[in-house]
Formats: structure tokens, sequence, C-alpha cells
């Protein structure tokens, strides 16, 4: 070959992946749950914030619909995905190396990102099963969720406030987008749903052909469970976001957890670093894309996390002084 031409292949090559560079973007892909849950539009909401600056990062967020926390952590720790919202107390068990983790131990490369919304471990009977209280659900039909959800986890620790075992209950391990309808076609008589009010899912649960109600876990039973899992926290489901249930104007008492978003240390700082910068520098606008999110602070939105915080949210943590919040032994 002549040296010419060979020169200009060469130049050629160059500038076509000069150009390509110059487009080359980096695609992050967030874990979520079910359609109808919350952690979907969270997630929505978090790409959205991302995608507003593509052209400043040179990142394009995608939003995927998973089987929720469990499968969240995994596929983050395996690289399928960028980021994963996860249950703070799946969160706790994957560090910890507990539970579903027990036998591959901790898990050293998951990384906190911030926390969002909170959760409540939300029961819904269909009212004609007759469960008025966790005690009634012995020998029922009842849905616990997919392996890979958080309130499959969730709800074998609620049976055992009621001194049920899970042999007492004939259990369904059905996705919670299915639940709705498997509870209007009597198929279960109630279901379990780990997730953020108000929410679509449960909206479906009460307002279909069936009347339906929320089973409480009442305040000696939530002291159990506090007592036995340090990751639950005392809360209630507000019947103003769910007028179309049945038994009563009280809100009812429940024990839940937050919504958190993870990472792994193998994630680049420049990734985490965008999705922190811009949730916290437009809390507002993002707090305003769903109502389960209406409520978010800085200072809470850095509680609840147990796993080391990734480099790159630290370095904005950092820079703006929201560091301080942070307990020091995840800094
Ligand atoms: N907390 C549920 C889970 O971990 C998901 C809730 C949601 O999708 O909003 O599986």
């Amino acid at each position: 070959m002549n040296k010419k031409l060979l020169m200009f292949i060469i130049a050629a090559v160059f500038s076509i992946a000069a150009v390509h560079g110059s487009y080359a973007k980096t695609f992050v892909t967030i874990g979520t749950g079910g359609v109808t849950g919350v952690y979907f539009p969270a997630g929505g909401a978090i790409c959205r914030m991302i995608n507003k600056k593509s052209q400043i990062y040179d990142i394009k967020a995608t939003v995927e619909p998973t089987g929720g926390s469990v499968h969240n952590v995994n596929a983050v720790l395996a690289g399928d995905i960028d980021l994963g919202i996860v249950q703070s107390d799946i969160q706790y068990q994957a560090v910890k190396g507990l539970d579903q983790w027990k036998d591959r131990g901790p898990q050293t490369k998951l990384r906190a990102v911030f926390s969002l919304h909170p959760e409540v471990v939300t029961i819904v009977a269909s009212d004609k099963s007759k469960i008025r209280k966790l005690a009634d659900m012995k020998g029922k039909r009842i849905n616990i969720g997919n392996p890979g959800s958080g309130q499959y986890v969730n709800s074998e620790d609620i049976f055992s406030a009621a001194g049920l075992k899970i042999s007492d209950i004939k259990v369904e391990k059905t996705k919670a987008v299915d639940a709705p309808a498997l509870l209007h076609d009597g198929r279960i008589d109630a279901f379990f749903y780990t997730v953020g009010h108000p929410n679509s899912n449960i909206r479906e649960a009460v307002s279909g052909r069936m009347k339906v109600r929320f089973v409480p876990v009442d305040a000696e039973q939530a002291d159990y469970l506090i007592k036995k899992f340090p990751y639950y926290v005392k809360t209630f489901i507000n019947v103003k976001d769910y007028p179309a249930a049945s038994g009563g104007r009280k809100n009812v008492s429940a024990v839940g957890v937050k919504a958190t978003l993870v990472t792994s240390s193998d994630v680049s700082d420049k990734v985490v670093y965008a999705a922190t910068k811009e949730i916290f520098d437009n809390l507002e606008e993002f707090r305003s894309l769903h109502p389960a999110l209406a409520n978010l602070t800085q200072k809470d939105m850095l509680q609840g996390m147990t796993a080391p915080v990734h480099s790159g949210a630290m370095k904005y943590y950092k820079e703006t002084g929201l560091d301080r919040y942070i307990s020091s032994d995840l800094r």
C-alpha cells in the first residue's frame, strides 16, 4: 500500500472515532419495580432530571420495570443495571449479609446514593374474607409477592408478629401488579405490598367491584417487630389517600421502611454525581413529579442508608455541606 493511502486511511479512522466520541453517550439504566407501584414513576422522575442535562453530562438514563428490591440489589451488583431502587431493610440485609444473602455474605460492593419516599408494609384484604386483623390471615389465601420483591421478605416478619408461620397460610407468589385483579376475582383473600402512598396499584384495588379494606398492624405488634428488626418504624396509611376503601375513617396503623437508591462501587463517579446533583439541586421539581415524593427533604434523603455512600454522591454532598447529615461510618 502506498504511504499516502495509508496516511489517508489512518486519518479517516481517527476522524470517525472523534465524531463518534463526541456523541458517545453513557447509557444508564435504573431498576425499579412493577409499573403500578411508586418505584417505576420515581425511577422515571430520576431519569427525567438526569436527561434534562443530557448534553452536559453526555448521559442518557432509562427506567426498567423489575421484580423489586431484592432483584435490584442483585442486578446492580451483577452490573446488569447501574442504579436500583430498593427498600432500606433490603439494603441493610445485603450490606450485612443477612437473610437472602446469608450464604453469600456481606455485599461489599453495594453503595448508597440517597433515600427516597417512605414505604408502608400494606395489607389489602377483601371485605368478604373477614380478615380484620393479622391473626385472621390463618388458613387464608394470601399473595406475598414474587420472590425478588420487598413484600415477599416483609410478609414473613408480619406473620410472625401475629404468631403465624408461613405454613399457616395458603401462600401465592404473584407480582403486585396482578394482585388487585386476583383479589377482585376472588382468587386471593388478601395481598401484601410494601409501597409508597398514594399509588395506582392500591387505587385499583380499592375501587374495583369488590369491597376491600386495609389490615392494621397494631401498636403491640409493631413494637414486637421493631424490637426484632431494627429497620421497621411505626407509620400509618392515610385513609384520605383511598376514600373508596371500606373500614371507617381512621388512619390504618402499620409499619414501614424507606425506599432508597443504590448502586455499585463499579459505577462511575460521573454517573452517580450527575444523578445526585440533578435531584438535589432541583428537589422542588423532582418532588412535584409524584405525590409519594411530595414531602421529601434533603435531610431525610440522607437518612435510612446502611451501605457506604458512593464516592460520586459523596463528592456532591461535600461540595454542598450536606455531608453533615450523613452518618460518619458511611462517608
Ligand atoms: N417495595 C417494593 C419492592 O421492593 C416495590 C414498591 C414499588 O414498586 O413502589 O419490591
